[in-house]
């Protein structure tokens, strides 16, 4: 698969990373980046992450064949509004965003009619650090992108972003939006709550600074995520509401039983609970 023009909105870890992925596979011939900061844009063009670059989103995707969205969740109905307009009938335009359900809803808000040419995408791949410089060729090599094509996505369109993915050695599945941003309410936006609200915690207690300083491998193990932007998770946090408030409901009884059972001297309960655990994490994540 070669690309012509690949425009990237939002050139950070995702985009940023998409853009040394397809380069290193030859899988693309020019790449446009856009955003809203000259400065972020032209770092990325010194870093050799893109070719040119647009600060007017309209222009920026001006001749592409593809359109990578890669901004916050919170952001995705200004730009796609903004490219709007300018899209050829032909250009197909993907996105990055970890939460479905509310990217759909912007881009039907941005188009009226859900275009056949946009198919909503996820990698499955990142890390706690932000912007370009964190970007790397390798980080969707072996790991998952979850598609979730609306009723409008052409089979086409679809195929496209699939053989995008997968030049970059990531594995595609198609799942709905809904069904995405259940299974990442417990996945990863539940955790990502939990451990800033965790390190949040601590943070605040009179003794933090011994906290802190014994804090050990299982501390860093538990909180890294809790170093990932707060811009970002903010946004994914207030756009699953519905997912991720069922998933905290179920969390926050299941931890109210766990306080119970210490309170008790429930030592029973706490070996049931942990034992389960342990066997559960030990076969799902190896
Ligand atoms: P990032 O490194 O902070 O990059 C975000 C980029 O978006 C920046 O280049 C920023 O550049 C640009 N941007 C922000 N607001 C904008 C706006 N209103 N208009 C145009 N550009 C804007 O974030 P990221 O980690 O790459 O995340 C990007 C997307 O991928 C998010 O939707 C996130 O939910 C999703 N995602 C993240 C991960 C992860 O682990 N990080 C994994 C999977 C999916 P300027 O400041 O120059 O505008």
């Amino acid at each position: 698969m070669i690309i012509k023009q690949l425009t990237i909105i939002g050139v950070g870890l995702i985009g940023g990373s998409l853009a040394r992925g397809l380069r290193a596979a030859g899988a693309v011939q020019r790449v446009v980046g856009a955003s809203r900061d000259e400065q972020h844009l032209q770092r990325a063009q010194t870093l050799g992450v893109i070719d040119d670059y647009e600060t007017d989103l309209g222009r920026a995707v001006e001749g592409a064949d593809v359109v990578f969205i890669a901004v916050p969740v919170g952001a995705m109905e200004d730009v796609l509004r903004r490219i709007a307009p300018h899209l050829a009938a032909d250009t197909v335009v993907t996105d990055a965003g970890s939460t479905k359900a509310s990217v759909i809803a912007a881009a039907r808000a941005a188009f009226g009619d859900l275009p056949a040419n946009f198919v909503p995408g996820h990698p499955i791949a990142g890390t706690e650090n932000s912007g370009v410089e964190a970007a790397i060729p390798d980080l969707y090599r072996g790991r998952r992108v979850i598609l979730t094509p609306t009723e409008a996505s052409s089979p086409a369109a679809v195929s496209r972003v699939r053989a995008l993915w997968q030049a970059v050695g990531a594995e595609v599945v198609e799942t709905s939006a809904e069904h995405h941003d259940h299974v990442l309410a417990a996945t990863s936006h539940l955790p990502h709550l939990l451990a800033f609200a965790l390190v949040d915690t601590l943070a605040r207690l009179d003794e933090k600074q011994e906290i802190f300083d014994y804090a050990a491998g299982g501390f860093r193990d538990f909180t890294r995520i809790a170093s990932s932007d707060p811009r970002m998770w903010h946004d994914i946090c207030l756009h699953n509401e519905t997912a991720l408030l069922d998933m905290l409901d179920r969390f926050t009884d299941d931890l109210s039983r766990l306080r119970q059972a210490i309170a008790e001297d429930d030592g029973d309960y706490l070996l049931e609970v942990f034992s389960r655990a342990k066997a559960a994490r030990d076969e799902f994540c190896g």
